[in-house]
């Protein structure tokens, strides 16, 4: 008998629930062996739980080790912490893997992008160390640790050996934030040498991002600092087709959560206009971690014929397809 992996499913806000239910009806019409645990998360828990996180959902996905999460919005300015950082830090998901490939039928200015970044996760300017001094003051710590970048340059490394990379680049503002940046690339300079078979170059994060504009196929394995790779993340979802086709991974020792790079664009919410790729992609990533590779490569063909053919896609990619009419058309071809 097949083996079921039960995975956590956290539908989100905005535009999260229609994508996720979208994909879940393509992973259970390619029969992926799941069992989704459902878990609410995010503003619509605050007054009935207290929490925007409840213990529950943590434990969930702890006891399960992996977890397909829809976006959450995080108020701006006031209001609570972001769920989606409060989440990377309780389960010390420290990697944030975030392929950017260019996709047959998926327009955009380039061809040939190739890259994945490895973004640290869990310190930064993300360490929540902000206070406002007066009324006209206010100061975030920019916390960066030899222990959290040697882990994560590690992960780098270990990535580009694994899945045949070439090259990992370590990107900073050492120039200006020496003490702090300065970290992180003595950090990922050390771990370099532990892999002399990995070519190695370092830049600064202004320059490569005129970089990526102008040559993106010159990057392979890119390793950043927290806001850094947030940044770029975007960037290098831009040079691919957009956030509507742009997934990630969060990875730690213990579990690991799935999830686009793109937020829960309050603006589309609720009218089947979000494109569900990014999630799909992300969802094939977790098939991937969890062993079932047969199945991601079954949906993914799929999905690149549905893209490439044309005929069914979403309004960010040129079309007028529903959410729900992209799903039917990818499960049409699977
Ligand atoms: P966003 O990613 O939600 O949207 C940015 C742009 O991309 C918008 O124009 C949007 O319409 C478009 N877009 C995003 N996803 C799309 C999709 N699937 N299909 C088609 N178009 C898509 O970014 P934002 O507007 O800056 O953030 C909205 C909220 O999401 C904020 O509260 C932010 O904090 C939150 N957010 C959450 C996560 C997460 O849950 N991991 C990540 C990023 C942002």
């Amino acid at each position: 008998m097949t083996k079921l992996h039960t995975v956590t499913l956290i539908p989100g806000d905005g535009i999260g629930p229609e994508i996720t239910r979208a994909v879940t009806r393509v992973l259970h019409a390619a029969n992926a062996p799941l069992v989704w645990e459902e878990q609410a998360a995010g503003a619509a828990v605050l007054e009935t739980e207290g929490s925007v996180l409840p213990q529950r959902v943590l434990d969930s996905i702890a006891k399960n080790g992996v977890a397909l999460k829809g976006p959450i919005t995080t108020p701006i300015g006031k209001g609570f912490r972001s769920v989606n950082v409060a989440l990377r830090k309780a389960l010390d998901l420290y990697a944030c893997v975030r392929p950017a490939k260019t996709l047959p039928g998926v327009k955009s200015r380039y061809t040939g992008v190739d890259l994945v970044i490895v973004r640290e996760n869990t310190e930064d300017l993300y360490a929540g160390l902000e206070r406002k001094i007066d009324e006209d003051t206010a100061e975030s710590i920019k916390r960066i640790t030899r222990g959290a970048s040697e882990r994560i340059a590690r992960y780098a490394f270990a990535y580009a050996v694994q899945n045949g990379r070439k090259k990992v680049t370590a990107v900073s503002k050492a120039n200006i934030c020496k003490f702090s940046d300065g970290l992180f690339l003595e950090a990922v300079r050390k771990v370099a040498q532990e892999y002399p078979q990995i070519a190695y170059e370092e830049v600064l994060v202004d320059n490569l991002c005129m970089q990526l504009v102008i040559n993106p196929e010159n990057y392979d394995v890119l390793v950043l600092p927290n806001l850094y790779g947030d940044i770029v993340s975007d960037l290098a979802a831009g040079l691919t087709g957009g956030l509507g086709v742009a997934p990630g991974a969060n990875i730690g020792q213990k579990a690991a959560v799935f999830e686009a790079v793109h937020g829960s664009s309050p603006a589309l919410a609720g009218q089947q206009k979000a494109n569900p790729t990014a999630l799909l992609l992300s969802a094939c990533l977790m098939l991937r971690h969890l062993g079932e590779t047969a199945c991601a490569q079954k949906i993914e063909a799929a999905l690149l014929q549905t893209l490439q053919e044309g005929e069914t896609l979403t309004f960010d990619l040129g079309g007028h397809a529903s959410t729900d009419e992209f799903a039917q058309a990818v499960i049409a071809h699977l």
